[in-house]
C-alpha cells in the first residue's frame, strides 16, 4: 500500500533522538540484571515509555511498581533513572533488598544540590511537573524545604520564608525553554535567586527539541515517535506546530496513517528521550526501502553529561 502511494524522496533525521544516556543506561542496567537473575526484578516505576520496550521486559521478568511495598523481600530491585527518593532507599536498606542503583548521575547530583540548598536553610523551588517519578525522588531529600514551581502562575504566587535565601533546580526532562518564563519570574521576585550551575544542567530535551526545529524547517511532515504518556514526546510535536509544519505523535511505523505522506516530499522524523531508537529506525528502513534518500540533521551537540557515562556493566550496588 506504501509502495504505491509513496511520494517521499527524503527522510530527515533529527540528532540526536529518542533515548538520553541516563535512560540508555538504565535500561542497560536492568537487561543485565535480568540477565543474571533466577526470579522477578523489581522496578520502582516504569523505567521508559515504550509499550514495546516495556512488554519485553515484563516478558523477561521485569515487574515495574509504584509502590515500593509491593517489592517481596529479598527480590532484586532496580531504581531507574529517574531516581527514588531517601525515603525509598533506606526502605530499600532497612529490608535488606539488593538494590542496583541506576539513578542517572546527572539526577543523582541534583538530589545532592536539593539537600545541600535545603541544608544551608533555603527554600529550593523545583521547576517541573509534580507526581513525575524524578520529582518526587528530588522532592523528597527534604520536603519541607522544597517546592514544585509548574508553571509561571506558580512561581507568581509561590510564597518563600526568606526572599535572600532562595535557590532553583530545574526538572531534568525539561527543555529550557520550557522553564524559560518560570526561570524569569522566579528572577523578578527573588533577585538573590540561586540556580543550577551550568554542569547540574541536563540538554537532552534542549538538544531534541534544537535538532527538531531544524529538521522541521526544511520537512512537509514531522513524525514524532513516542508514547502518548510521554509531555517530552508531547513537546516536540508542539514545537513542529508552532513552527508551522504538520506533525504528528505515533506510537510506531504501523501507526502512521497513509494520508499523513500524500504528496510529501520531506518526512521530519524525532523521537523523544524516553522513547527507543527502534521506533524510528523501522521508519526509516520502511521509506528507505521505497527509494527515500536519509540525512541526519543536527548533531553539533552532544547530551552526555560526563557524569552520565560510567560503565553500565558496573552501576552502584547498594545493600545492607
Ligand atoms: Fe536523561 Fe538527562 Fe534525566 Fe539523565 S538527567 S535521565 S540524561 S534527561
Amino acid at each position: 500500500e506504501w509502495a504505491a502511494a509513496c511520494t517521499v524522496r527524503q527522510v530527515l533525521l533529527a540528532t540526536p533522538r529518542s533515548f538520553c544516556a541516563g535512560v540508555e543506561r538504565a535500561i542497560a542496567v536492568l537487561d543485565r540484571t535480568l540477565a543474571g537473575a533466577d526470579n522477578a526484578v523489581y522496578v520502582h516505576r516504569p523505567i521508559a515509555h515504550d509499550g514495546h520496550l516495556l512488554a519485553d521486559l515484563r516478558r523477561r521478568g521485569a515487574v515495574f511498581v509504584d509502590d515500593p511495598a509491593e517489592i517481596p523481600d529479598g527480590a532484586p530491585t532496580v531504581f531507574a533513572a529517574h531516581g527514588v527518593p531517601p525515603a525509598v532507599r533506606a526502605d530499600a536498606l532497612r529490608r535488606g533488598l539488593p538494590v542496583v542503583d541506576a539513578t542517572c548521575p546527572l539526577v543523582a547530583r541534583l538530589h545532592d544540590e536539593a539537600r545541600r540548598a535545603a541544608g544551608r536553610g533555603d527554600t529550593v523551588l523545583l521547576v517541573g511537573h509534580a507526581g513525575h517519578a524524578e520529582t518526587e525522588g528530588i522532592l523528597g531529600q527534604d520536603p519541607d524545604r522544597i517546592t514544585v514551581v509548574e508553571s509561571a502562575q506558580d512561581a507568581e504566587r509561590v510564597e518563600v520564608t526568606d526572599p535572600e535565601g532562595v535557590s532553583y533546580l530545574l526538572q531534568t526532562t525539561l527543555a529550557l525553554d520550557d522553564v524559560r518564563d518560570v526561570v524569569a519570574v522566579l528572577r523578578r521576585r527573588f533577585p538573590a535567586l540561586t540556580g543550577p550551575a551550568p554542569d547540574q544542567v541536563c540538554y537532552a530535551a534542549t538538544h531534541r527539541r534544537a535538532a527538531l526545529r531544524a529538521v522541521a524547517a526544511h520537512a512537509d511532515v514531522v513524525l514524532v515517535f513516542g508514547s502518548a504518556d510521554s509531555s517530552d514526546s508531547r513537546r516536540l510535536v508542539e514545537v513542529a506546530l508552532r513552527g508551522g509544519t504538520p506533525a504528528y505523535l505515533v506510537e510506531d511505523v504501523g501507526a502512521v496513517e497513509l494520508r499523513w505522506l500524500s504528496g510529501v516530499r520531506t518526512v521530519g522524523m524525532t523521537a523523544g528521550v524516553s522513547a527507543p531508537p527502534r521506533l524510528v529506525d523501522e521508519a526509516v528502513v520502511a521509506l528507505s526501502g521505497l527509494g527515500a534518500r536519509v540525512r541526519e540533521v543536527g548533531g553539533a551537540v552532544t547530551d552526555r553529561p560526563s557524569t552520565a557515562r560510567p560503565d553500565p556493566a558496573d552501576p552502584p550496588r547498594i545493600s545492607a
